[in-house]
């Protein structure tokens, strides 16, 4: 488990804290229609390797943010002072106008602008938070991240926000994934590709290769007169489904090297096999092409 310090990589995160807690998110408690402050959702982000995504990870982060305020515990109310109840609205946290009009009387309900809908006011306000009953500060929190995770997906934790004001209830933690590419893997969905390069002498007479998989390695058995551009699948190396829909495959792309230089001896052998019938290019039915290749592939997907 990593201690990832991921410090206000979203720039501000204290920005707003009391912005769209009252508007998006706050909304009306059902007590007699006074408001109930929200936190505002904080965003933070991680970085996953293959491993981690492949395996699911634990990781715990420190984030800045809003916490509730110690000294007055989050009330906003300094000790013993407590609340009054407003004069405004009577504590309903709502007032009504009734206005005459040509169809008769009307009656409008509106938020108590003197108590901004709370219902009641501070008699002598916090000093520590000046009211707000929440401040600045600091939190760990471990994520339980699942398996299969990509990049740009987002998690929420519920609760893990800001702190709302004066004992509201806390906003989520919004977790945003950002994969780290691996060196030697590349993601497909939930398939993984390796483009494997092997000498043209291994080929014509086959042999064992060493592949890269998530966390180790794998050995794969190239049989004589493998093609350039052959595709081999290792069941199940890839990815798990994020909604758990078993798992993906390993692609191995054989790529036969061809030398770029050669001495005037290996020049010499070779020479001698150019006109052997069998070097003569003479594919059949099974071998594939790169555009019949291509079209499986579109077919598949
Ligand atoms: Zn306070
Ligand atoms: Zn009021």
């Amino acid at each position: 488990m990593n201690m990832d310090d991921i410090f206000s990589q979203f720039g501000d995160i204290f920005g707003g804290a009391f912005g769209g807690g009252f508007g998006g998110f706050g909304g009306q408690s059902s007590r007699g229609g006074r408001r109930v402050n929200r936190g505002t959702n904080l965003r933070v982000k991680v970085k996953l390797n293959l491993e981690e995504i492949v395996n699911g990870v634990k990781k715990k982060i420190k984030v800045n943010k809003y916490v509730n305020c110690k000294d007055c515990a989050g009330s906003g109310a300094e000790k013993g002072s407590g609340f009054s109840t407003c004069h405004s609205c009577h504590g309903s946290g709502q007032v009504t106008r009734i206005t005459n009009t040509i169809l008769g009387q009307m009656q409008t309900s509106s938020t108590c602008p003197a108590c901004g809908g709370e219902g009641q006011t501070i008699s002598n306000k916090c000093d520590s938070c000046r009211g707000d009953g929440i401040v600045k500060g600091e939190e760990v929190i471990e994520i339980n991240i699942p398996a299969g995770v990509m990049d740009g997906i987002q998690l929420s934790v519920s609760g893990k926000g800001n702190a709302g004001p004066r004992g509201g209830i806390n906003g989520d933690l919004i977790v945003l994934i950002e994969e780290i590419e691996d060196d030697n893997l590349k993601r497909d969905g939930i398939n993984l590709l390796y483009d494997l390069y092997i000498n043209f002498a291994d080929a014509v007479l086959g042999s064992t290769e060493e592949v890269p998989t998530v966390g180790g390695k794998a050995k794969i058995k190239i049989e004589p007169g493998t093609q350039g551009g052959q595709v081999l699948r290792l069941r199940g190396k890839g990815l798990p489904d994020l909604n758990g829909y078993g798992k993906g495959d390993l692609l191995v792309n054989v790529n036969i090297w061809t030398p770029k230089s050669v001495s005037k001896e290996e020049k010499d052998i070779i020479m001698k096999f150019k006109e052997s019938s069998n070097f003569r290019p003479s594919p059949g039915k099974k071998d594939k092409g790169w555009f019949e290749r291509m079209r499986d592939h579109f077919r598949q997907s």
